[in-house]
């Protein structure tokens, strides 16, 4: 292994760039050359290579988004598009590719490996719904800036004695909702994985007004529905003025906690170390606080779920 390449794609995380960081260092540590491929598999495809030397990431650890921009591409999910990204790699005498995105991008990196091509995968991405891994990249700093915004709505919560709506981004997960939640004390959290009953939300709620609380707090998963809606259900309901707040892209921006960055470097470390021992196929995941190699094929066998307990705990809490 003499030269590899390194890319990000899908939806774009913080940290993304704490983990080119560490794939660039780590590369030339063992003596490789490190290429930097622009906007995901869509520069794969168009041939937009960059060598990337150890300045070229200096000042990056701490800034949201990606240096090396992020793409989706409908070319690249055909063979032919599948085809002419392992042929640019060839030409550029590249011998292993390290992808930085979800689940959509692994898909992708397989397919590379299938043609023959070593491809690895560090997951990157804000919505925490990676199975196999404990933690993705950019997930931590998603629920601190959810939970910035929520003590910002309680603040003026308090004041106006209302019920406040917060819908939260995480695709089909719930992650985002129930640490933001749990983090927060919201009255209730709703998310994909756990049936929600509208009348115990209006049940808790009436209970947390008889016992003098000034306001509440519900978080909706974006994978739940639509928050407006749940908050026109509620209002309906119980007659209780409700505010609905859509957090949407500032979820997805901001500079890294060190959770994330310290969790992007090693695995972004981690997956120049796959490469040069010749593994394939693999991804990058946090098991009990270890970095470790998972399969393709068994992470994508297993369906995330978030940690039920806490759910239930959650629940238990906010009484
Ligand atoms: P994420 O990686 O954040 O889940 P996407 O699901 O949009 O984001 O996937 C990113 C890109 O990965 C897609 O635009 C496409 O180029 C590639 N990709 C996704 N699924 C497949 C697939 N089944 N086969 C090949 N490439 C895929």
């Amino acid at each position: 292994m003499n030269r590899i390449a390194v890319l990000t794609s899908g939806g774009d995380a913080p940290g993304m760039n704490a983990a080119i960081r560490a794939v660039v260092r780590k590369g030339h540590h063992h003596g490789l050359e490190v290429i930097g491929v622009r906007r995901g598999y869509t520069g794969l495809i168009q041939g937009d290579f960059t060598p990337m030397d150890l300045g070229s990431v200096g000042d990056i650890i701490h800034r949201g988004g990606t240096v090396l921009y992020s793409d989706r591409s409908s070319l690249f999910k055909t063979p032919e598009g599948q085809a002419r990204a392992v042929e640019n790699l060839k030409n550029e005498g590249i011998d292993g590719l390290v992808v930085i995105g979800g689940d959509g991008s692994f898909r992708g990196a397989q397919k590379l490996t299938q043609q023959g091509f070593p491809t690895v995968g560090v997951p990157g991405t804000i919505d925490n719904d990676i199975a196999g891994t404990d933690y993705t990249i950019g997930f931590d700093t998603a629920v601190n800036t959810v939970i910035k915004c929520i003590d910002q709505i309680r603040d003026t919560a308090t004041s106006h004695e209302r019920t406040y709506i917060v819908e939260v981004m995480g695709r089909d997960a719930g992650d985002i909702a129930l640490w933001s939640g749990l983090a927060d004390g919201a009255e209730s959290i709703l998310i994909p994985e756990a049936p929600h009953n509208l009348d115990d939300i209006v049940q808790r709620l009436e209970r947390g007004n008889r016992r003098g609380k000034r306001h509440s707090i519900i978080i909706v998963a974006e994978g739940v529905g639509s928050g407006v809606d749940i908050g026109r259900q509620i209002k309906d309901k119980t007659g209780m003025e409700t505010r609905v707040t859509v957090l949407g892209h500032i979820q997805r921006g901001g500079s890294p906690t060190a959770f994330d960055r310290v969790l992007a470097s090693r695995m972004g470390a981690k997956a120049v170390d796959l490469l040069i021992d010749g593994e394939k196929d693999q991804m990058v995941a946090i098991c009990k606080n270890a970095i470790v190699g998972v399969d393709f094929d068994k992470a994508f066998s297993m369906k995330h779920q978030p940690d039920m307990a806490m759910y239930d705990l959650a629940g238990i809490l906010a009484i």
